[in-house]
């Protein structure tokens, strides 16, 4: 069933992982398969079997070919830095190839645990598998750069959470799994082969451009290449009010994909100080520090490759900075690309940025619904009868009805085409996110009933984010306030 394995990470040396099998279930029962996902990666699924995938998908049976094992890496979590975490609960089977010729890992996460399990038991509960096979598919489908999942199977074991729950496995598949936080692992033990190891293995995976630069650059231009990839990645997250959470660097994956799914959550009311998780006390990752966040990671990952920049220290970190400081206005532009692209807007004009602040203000106060305001945005744009639906959104609707007239103006100033404008805005302001009390729903009945025709509804209603889905208007309302979540948990 598995495509042929590729061992990569596996061929660095030693200390960059510990060999581990995955420790086997009691009984593994497939509860989620990715079809599409599992073709577009190779795997023959002509005789499908669930029984039998549950085998595979649980770890009970390790594949021919691969070779489990589990991944140092270090981490700064909300500001403190961790020597040693690493995959405390998560098992590289290896890379297989995709039918893109891509490299991609597949993992099993709740496999049991491994050398890095520090306190953990090393499985996972079944309400946080399932909330990040929904979310990580959502997100891919909204174009959103994302781990996949590929699989989620019920382990037939309790794991305990302060009440005992049921356990489960994720099959998670990713460009890599390596984070900043990798680099930070060889770069706190001064193991500066390490890390050169490490950003070879980084370029020749990720940044191939970068292969043919010598010495010095080719690090610098590493960390210039992570950057962008960084600041297009958040821009695409505030552009849906999502939330990550835990942005720690250890969660901060060096392809540029959203990794770990924690505590995340999408906005309703727009609230740019919003935080859900429950042990963020500070605010550390509010949805409007993301972008600073994100700089303030890539600061640390810079540390990390300062020796390998340049031999002369201060020439390094002044050649680091200076990139570093160029992320606001790679944020900015790669933000505005997002923004205007929801407002409809195909060219760029000195006002844009204002035009965009207003109409976040005017939400703000109105606490408006994030992702209807702007669908609902895309209907105006068609037919001057859809504002009602707009302007009803807010508690105080003479605002938007004030900025829909400055929209309006600089619309004017775009090539004419009404209609195509309102399609392209669709292709860019989903009707569908996986609301969190849909979420929350789709987990309990899974949970609580082994009932998932809910999870199996949601996920395509979310598979499916900018299509108009008639009956399922349901699904695109926010939360009553007896539904509304406020509070979400890492569950690990
Ligand atoms: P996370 O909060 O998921 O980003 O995980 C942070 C660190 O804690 C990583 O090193 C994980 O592998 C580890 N970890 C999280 N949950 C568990 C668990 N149940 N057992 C062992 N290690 C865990
Ligand atoms: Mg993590």
């Amino acid at each position: 069933m598995f495509p042929p394995f590729t061992l990569r990470y596996a061929r660095l040396p030693e200390r960059f992982y510990a060999h581990f099998e995955p420790v086997p279930v009691r009984e593994p029962h497939l509860v989620a398969f990715n079809r599409p996902l599992a073709e577009a990666l190779g795997f023959d699924l002509a005789a499908f079997d669930a029984e039998e995938a549950a085998v595979w998908f649980s770890g009970n049976v390790v594949p021919h070919g691969a070779e489990p094992l589990a991944q140092a890496y270090a981490g700064h979590q909300f500001g403190g830095f961790v020597p040693q975490l690493g995959d405390g609960r998560a098992v590289l089977l290896g890379e297989v190839t995709d039918r893109d010729g891509r490299l991609r890992d597949i993992q099993l996460k709740g496999a049991g645990r491994t050398p890095f399990s520090r306190g953990g038991d090393g499985r996972a509960p079944l309400g946080p598998v399932l909330r990040e096979y929904l979310v990580s598919e959502a997100m891919h489908a909204m174009g959103i750069p994302t781990t996949r999942a590929l699989a989620a199977v019920t382990t037939g074991e309790r794991v305990m959470r302060g009440i005992p729950e049921p356990g489960a496995i994720l099959t998670r598949v990713a460009s890599s799994h390596i984070r900043v936080g990798t680099f930070q692992y060889f770069a706190a033990r001064g193991d500066i082969d390490g890390v050169r190891e490490l950003a070879g293995h980084v370029i020749e995976r990720h940044y191939p451009a970068l292969e043919s630069r010598q010495d010095g650059e080719r690090y610098l231009g590493l960390l210039e290449a992570v950057q962008a990839r960084q600041a297009a990645l958040i821009a695409k997250w505030m552009g849906v009010g999502f939330i990550h959470g835990v942005m720690n660097t250890d969660n901060t994956s060096i392809s540029g994909e959203t990794i770990d799914f924690g505590p995340c959550a999408f906005m309703e009311q727009y609230d740019p100080k919003m935080v859900f998780s429950s042990i963020d006390e500070g605010g550390r990752y509010a949805y409007s520090n993301q972008p600073w966040i994100a700089q303030w990671n890539l600061a640390r990952l810079a540390e990390t490759l300062l020796p390998l920049i340049d031999d002369d220290s201060e020439r390094a970190v002044e050649r680091a900075t200076e990139l570093l400081q160029r992320f606001p206005e790679q944020y900015e532009r790669e933000w505005l690309a997002v923004m205007r692209a929801k407002l409809g807007l195909t060219s760029e004009k000195p006002g844009d940025k204002a035009l965009i602040e207003s109409l976040l203000a005017a939400m703000h106060r109105g606490r408006a619904d994030f992702t209807l305001t702007f669908r609902r945005l895309a209907d105006v744009a068609e037919s001057a009868a859809a504002e009602a639906s707009l302007v009803e959104l807010f508690e105080r609707p003479e605002e938007i009805a004030g900025w829909l007239e400055e929209w309006r103006e600089r619309l004017a100033q775009e090539e004419p085409g009404e209609s195509e404008r309102a399609q392209r805005m669709r292709l860019a302001n989903p009707a569908f996110i996986p609301r969190n009390h849909r979420v929350q729903q789709a987990l309990t009945a899974a949970m609580d009933e082994n009932d998932y025709g809910p999870f199996e509804t949601l996920l395509d209603i979310i598979t499916h984010p900018f299509d108009d889905q008639p009956g399922r208007e349901e699904y695109m309302r926010p939360a009553e306030p007896t539904e509304r979540v406020f509070r979400t948990f890492c569950g690990t």
